[in-house]
């Protein structure tokens, strides 16, 4: 092996960015993740992984102790079931979501947290993390990551981890690939437990704060909630079309007021009002996404998580998927160390995105649907996620998917679901 280190400049230290410095950790290496915030203030919400994600952290990044059971720092409460609710109270769905039948949970927690424990695992990595440092630029030829400061960083590889709105896709694509409104927005807020005593007429089956994932289905809003913190907080979002006041906003997310939200779900069962009524500073974020993009690579450059394929919600994928963007670089990258030539290392993320871009293409697009009415007119609750969830979840790492699609090709030389994958979003979900 050279003395020189193989230089890793991750830009973003989202969950996508922290995950990527554990998965690429290896002797000779050097990760520097570059993050434009001081690292202080990460969302309060609840954000779920799914059981491919899981798999993905315990199986290959080793991050079981940092993120799962009560002792860790992600404090994950494990999902059991995921039930499904017309707003005149009838369960219209349960999904299991039992060990067995994916391979791992899927696991809820509060977004500090899972953040915490993603970047304590990414800094014991050895990863040195420069907050405060906004990337201005990429040269992704040369391998040159500029920052607002004046600053300039040179590296072997740069993975673009900065979300939906990246600087670093601007690079790869060749221009700025702007995100996709919509016409939906979600509130959201977090709710002590304890703070939610007294209320009536729960549905038979619900109970506040147990491992169980609740959707309350009308047409055009829904009701998302769920545990974080060892039972100890209720996560409530509640997806709606754009209200006049955010269609007007500068920014993405701004503070919301308990009464706009009660008016979004009049109509909805008075248990679910009352949880409404006791939101803990709540706020309203408009959901985003971008179309399937034709390369996530270009030189020395890579994208991953919201940079690569940013999704609507509506299925809980958008982490996860980053998960599998960066098990599939750990595995491609396995053998690349300094003294691999630039052909060998572009070649190694072109392989990302072949093997990656149909699935992630796919997710994307099977949001947008879910975010579809969610009832027929005349209220029949029509919303479906069971019919993606063996999809999504049984994924098992990016060796075994393409196994799995090697010996699908063999079986049935048909192209429709990469053809699928290939069509613009707005195709898919008209
Ligand atoms: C309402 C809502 C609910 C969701 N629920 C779920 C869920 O239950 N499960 C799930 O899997 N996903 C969920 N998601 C999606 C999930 O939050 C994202 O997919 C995930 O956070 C993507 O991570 P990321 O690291 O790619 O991007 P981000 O989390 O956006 O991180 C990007 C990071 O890059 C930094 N950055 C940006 N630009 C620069 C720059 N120029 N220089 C330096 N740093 C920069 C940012 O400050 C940030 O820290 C939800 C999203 C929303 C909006």
């Amino acid at each position: 092996m050279t003395s020189k280190p193989f230089d890793i400049i991750i830009v973003g230290a989202g969950i996508a960015g922290l995950a990527a410095a554990v998965a690429l950790k290896a002797p000779g290496r050097r990760i520097t993740l570059l993050e434009q915030s001081r690292l202080n203030r990460e969302v309060g919400a609840n954000i779920s992984l799914q059981p491919n994600a899981v798999k993905i952290a315990k199986r290959f990044l080793g991050l079981d102790s940092y993120l799962f059971g009560d002792a860790s720092i992600g404090r994950g409460v494990p999902d059991k079931a995921f039930l499904i609710y017309g707003t005149d109270d009838k369960l219209h769905m349960r999904i299991g979501l039992e060990t067995d039948q994916y391979g791992e949970d899927r696991i809820c927690f509060h977004r500090v947290d899972l953040h915490t424990g993603l970047r304590q695992a990414a800094l014991d990595s050895g990863a040195e993390i420069k907050t405060a440092s906004k990337v201005a630029k990429v040269d992704v030829d040369a391998g040159k990551v500029y920052l607002e400061s004046g600053e300039e960083l040179t590296a072997d590889l740069i993975v673009g981890a900065d979300g939906i709105r990246s600087a670093v896709r601007t690079a790869v694509v060749g221009h700025d690939q702007g995100a996709l409104p919509t016409g939906l927005s979600a509130f959201r807020t977090l709710i002590p437990i304890q703070d939610l005593q007294g209320i009536q007429g729960l549905p038979q089956g619900v109970e506040l704060g147990a491992s169980q994932t609740l959707m309350i289905v009308g047409r055009n809003c829904r009701l998302v909630m769920g545990p974080s913190r060892g039972g100890t907080v209720l996560g409530v979002v509640g997806l709606v079309p754009d209200t006049e006041e955010i269609k007007g906003a500068t920014t993405w997310n701004m503070e919301a007021s308990t009464e706009d939200f009660l008016k979004s779900y009049e109509g909805f069962p008075e248990w679910t009002r009352e949880i409404i009524r006791r939101s803990v500073e709540p706020s309203i974020w408009q959901m985003r996404d971008i179309a399937p993009l034709p390369a996530w690579s270009k030189g020395k450059a890579v994208l991953i998580g919201d940079a690569a394929h940013a999704m609507l919600p509506t299925q809980g994928q958008g982490a996860s998927q980053s998960f599998e963007d960066v098990e599939a670089l750990q595995y491609f990258l396995r053998d690349i160390d300094a003294s691999s030539s630039e052909h060998e290392v572009q070649q190694a993320l072109a392989a990302v995105y072949s093997a990656r871009h149909e699935r992630a293409s796919l997710i994307q697009a099977y949001s947008r649907e879910q975010a579809k009415p969610g009832t027929s007119a005349s209220g029949k609750v029509t919303l479906n996620p069971r019919e993606f969830m063996d999809y999504n979840c049984k994924y098992e790492g990016v060796a075994s998917w393409l196994a799995q699609q090697d010996s699908k090709a063999r079986k049935q030389p048909s192209v429709s679901s990469a053809s699928v994958a290939s069509a613009p979003v707005s195709v898919l979900t008209s």
